[in-house]
């Protein structure tokens, strides 16, 4: 199938998109690698009468960075983050995190504002932007507003943009020089969305010990989950020492899910999850630090 006719609009500033927005009306939409909009158009899943292409605006292809983070223009390619095109404050994790989403093509046009704009909780940005407390800067004929990913996803599909409001910049903090990061995406095959995402961060001291436990889980829930029961227990394993079976009880509470349930469905998912946080923090040993 094709998509109905539409208005294709294609500014050259991130404010002349935004008046366009402001002024097209509700049925607009904003495209920028088209790679989750347009399959949804072309199966007429979304009808916009108008589209603003956001691709031919420069600044939104360009970072800042300062001393405290970076900030990646909303237009910023998963392929920029994966060969390290713009410079990654997580010591590795934004471009481990690219590296695992479909495959070259995908990323070659997909972009980080699109994926968090689509907010699909088993994607990959969704659950890293949230796990390393980024920030979306929206702009609009109003303003720019700062809204922290963690609020501006609210379920799938569902964000706290309104209609006229243009994700210009994603802004990452630097990640602490004594962070270690671990990351596991557990899908069917190479380049499929995630059955489950998970990403680990561990404070550690000078003498390798673990202080503080962060723990983020995509692709459980419509939006990203954070593990709070599960990072209080982790704080008082030696990593080495932890097994799957000791994650299951706090993996589901965290998930308001029973491990011994009914629902084969829950239970099975439970288990990816439960494997994906385990696997998430052995992959704390291998990842590169600062
Ligand atoms: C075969 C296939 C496999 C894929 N596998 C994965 C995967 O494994 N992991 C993964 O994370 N993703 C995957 N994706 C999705 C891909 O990463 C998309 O690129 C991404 O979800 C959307 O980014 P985009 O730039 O293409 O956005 P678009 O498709 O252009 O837009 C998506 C939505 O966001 C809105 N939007 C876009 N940019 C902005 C903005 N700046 N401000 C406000 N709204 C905006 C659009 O209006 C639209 O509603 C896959 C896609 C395909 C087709």
């Amino acid at each position: 199938m094709k998509p109905i006719d539409f208005q294709y609009y294609r500014p050259t500033t991130s404010a002349e998109a935004a008046r366009l927005l402001n002024s097209l009306g509700d049925d607009v939409k904003v495209i920028a690698g088209g790679q989750s909009l347009l399959p949804i158009m072309n199966m007429r899943l979304a009808e916009p009468a108008h589209l603003v292409d956001i691709t031919g605006i420069a600044e939104l292809r360009q970072t800042t960075e300062s001393h405290t983070g970076a900030t990646y223009g909303a237009t910023t390619t998963h392929m920029m983050f994966e060969h390290q095109l713009v410079p990654d404050v997580t010591a590795g994790l934004l471009s481990q995190a690219a590296r695992g989403i479909g495959y070259p093509a995908i990323r070659n046009r997909g972009t980080v504002g699109g994926s968090l704009a689509h907010s699909d909780s088993s994607a990959e940005w969704p659950t890293v932007m949230s796990a390393v407390g980024a920030t979306v800067h929206a702009l609009s004929v109003r303003g720019v507003r700062r809204i922290p990913v963690t609020e501006l996803l609210l379920g799938f599909f569902a964000t706290a943009l309104e209609p006229d409001e243009l994700i210009v910049g994603v802004e990452v903090p630097r990640m602490a020089a004594n962070t270690r990061w671990g990351m596991y995406k557990m899908a069917r095959k190479p380049g499929e969305f995630a059955e489950s995402l998970a990403v680990a961060q561990l404070e550690v001291d000078t003498d390798g010990s673990m202080t503080d436990a962060r723990l983020w889980l995509g692709a459980a829930k419509d939006t990203p989950v954070r593990l709070a029961c599960t990072e209080q227990l982790v704080k008082d394993f030696t990593l080495g020492d932890l097994s799957p079976t000791d994650l299951v009880d706090s993996v589901a509470v965290d998930l308001s899910t029973e491990p011994g349930g009914s629902d084969a469905h829950a239970r099975h998912a439970l288990q990816l999850h439960v494997v994906a946080v385990h696997r998430a923090l052995l992959a704390v040993e291998e990842a590169p630090t600062q």
